[in-house]
């Protein structure tokens, strides 16, 4: 190993910054999963994944609660804020984290579909859509009143907390 190599490091964690994770290794396979149970766990049309070996996998700060889905398999999240954050078979030597509990998802793009019994129609007409930005669907007043709570897209001291 040459000693001027940058370690490969991402990181993430979830909205409200009580877990932090760290992958070392480049996500491989990167997915949406359209199945019907990605659709409850992150409350979406599809859940989109990014799998790494459980070696390359840690988490970094606090500890996440877990939920059995299936007799196969756990899905963790976030007691405190409910983040869904990994999806992981029990006997796979992979763990996927949720690409939106990324600090910078635009940087691992997906590369195939899984479960699509269960893709919802209508995504078709996503690209079609009218658009606006999160400033443009807040009034005056809320724009005023905004603080954001949510944990920033970076690693923080331990002690780090929401501005109130
Ligand atoms: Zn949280
Ligand atoms: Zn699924």
């Amino acid at each position: 190993m040459s000693e001027n190599r940058h370690p490969f490091r991402l990181t993430g964690g979830c909205q409200c910054g009580a877990i932090r994770y760290e992958l070392t290794a480049p996500p491989e396979r990167v997915h949406l999963c359209h199945c019907r149970m990605c659709q409850k766990a992150v409350g979406g049309p599809f859940a989109v994944g990014a799998p790494v070996p459980r070696t390359a996998f840690a988490w970094t700060r606090g500890t996440p609660a877990s939920f059995a889905s299936s007799s196969l398999a756990h899905r963790d999240f976030c007691a405190r804020c409910g983040t869904p954050l990994t999806f992981r078979y029990d006997d796979a030597e992979t763990i996927s984290v949720t690409i939106g509990s990324l600090d910078r998802p635009k940087d691992v793009p997906p590369v195939r579909h899984y479960g699509v019994e269960g893709r919802l129609p209508w995504l078709d007409l996503l690209a079609t859509l009218p658009s606006e930005t999160t400033l443009q669907m807040m009034s005056e007043a809320q724009r005023r009143r905004y603080v954001n709570h949510q944990h920033p897209d970076h690693d923080t001291p331990p002690d780090w907390s929401p501005p109130q």
